[in-house]
């Protein structure tokens, strides 16, 4: 069973799993399950692996993830098989949409066979974040197998502030050469992730925007976040999402446009060019100056089978010791069902410097 690590020694912090108090009574899969503030359970995003090929400095700086960390052990992460059992059951619960994740989920070998499982299933929106790295080789097996977008994390397109941000010196021609075998392949729009961090990429907002302009993928800002507790976060570090809009804006007009669905994490806007072509648009996603706790639909599932209701959190519960213990499916729905129902999560309303080194899970672990 994991455990939590004093703040001194940032090595693993994969969460402690605690006892859920079980419900009055067992709880029938209906396709809605509000927590208690009312947000339905719709999106699960699924970590396939805890390992990556990257060592980006506000996710996996290297001082802490070094050559000998202590990755989980292959006989630790959920099988496919427990994946895609997995999904079926809170797919009864109202999940609708599946994001795969890792670390790099790419890494995970023979991934296109799992998204066929959850493609099989039915009725599930599947997609996945990559760094792009595996991208070229994978794009069209992921297609084929049920995959239908995919979203990838590109810090910057000057090649040396894009090698340093990764601090595995890849350079990034590779990602964009992912990205384009991406659309070739059909998985469209492709999103592009930014983080911002001061003084380290910042400068790269308007040629990322300026390059990604009219190509019909959609470039989304992401204000660096205080997640894990590895990462050394400071509030002046992030560059609000404000800020993003006001320096693109002197070069390309912008204006606001609604949310695809409720609970969409990326604010949207369009640019507006001068002939009213359409050049596309961008997205913000701000969890640090506008909080969006309040329509937060999304669960995690670790790669070793512990279930997150928040990035920010610092527990888990153990769903691989049901999985492996013999519990049926609707013991397994029912204990997941009392999770989130009884959820309050709103971290990113609540965040100040004291709650930024509390011991939360990391992002590389539970795959952002
Ligand atoms: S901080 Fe937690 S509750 Fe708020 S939006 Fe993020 S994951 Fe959801």
């Amino acid at each position: 069973m994991a455990r939590i690590i004093p703040l001194a020694d940032a090595r693993v912090v994969r969460g402690t799993a605690v006892a859920v108090p079980h419900a009055a009574a067992p709880f029938t899969p209906t396709g809605t399950l509000p927590d208690t503030r009312g947000r339905m359970l719709r999106d699960l995003r699924v970590s396939v692996t805890d390992r990556c090929n990257f060592r980006c400095v506000y996710c996996m700086p290297k001082d802490v993830y070094g050559h000998d960390y202590p990755f989980l052990p292959h006989a630790e992460l959920l099988t496919f098989e427990e994946i895609a059992r997995l999904a079926r059951i809170f797919k009864a619960h109202g999940v609708e949409k599946i994001r795969l994740t890792g670390g790099e989920p790419l890494l995970r070998k023979n991934l296109e066979r799992l998204v066929a499982m959850l493609s099989d299933i039915g009725g599930l929106d599947l997609t996945l974040t990559t760094n792009g790295a595996l991208l070229t080789k994978k794009a069209r097996d992921l297609k084929d197998a049920g995959l239908n977008r995919v979203t990838v994390s590109l810090d910057a397109l000057d090649d040396g502030v894009f090698r340093a941000m990764n601090d595995v010196d890849f350079p990034v021609s590779r990602v964009l050469d992912g990205i384009d075998a991406a659309a070739a392949a059909g998985l469209n729009p492709v999103k592009i992730n930014m983080v911002i961090k001061r003084g380290v990429n910042d400068s790269e907002i308007l040629p990322m925007a300026r390059h990604f302009r009219n190509s019909g993928h959609i470039l989304r800002f992401v204000e660096y976040m205080d997640v894990g507790h590895t990462n050394g976060w400071r509030m002046d570090d992030v560059v609000p999402s404000a800020e993003v809009i006001r320096i693109i804006g002197r070069e390309f007009p912008l204006e606001p446009i609604g949310a695809n669905y409720p609970g969409e994490v990326a604010e949207r806007w369009r640019y507006v060019d001068a002939e009213g072509a359409d050049a596309g648009e961008i997205g913000l996603i701000s969890s640090v100056t506008q909080a969006f706790c309040k329509d937060c639909t999304r669960a995690r599932l670790a790669t070793d089978g512990q279930l997150y209701t928040c990035l920010f959190a610092t527990h888990g519960y153990d769903l691989r010791t049901l999985l492996r213990g013999g519990s049926a499916d609707d013991q397994i729905g029912n204990y997941l069902a009392t999770i989130w129902s009884q959820r309050a999560d709103r971290y990113s309303e609540i965040r100040s410097e004291r709650t930024a080194a509390l011991p939360k899970i990391e992002m590389s672990y539970i795959g952002g």
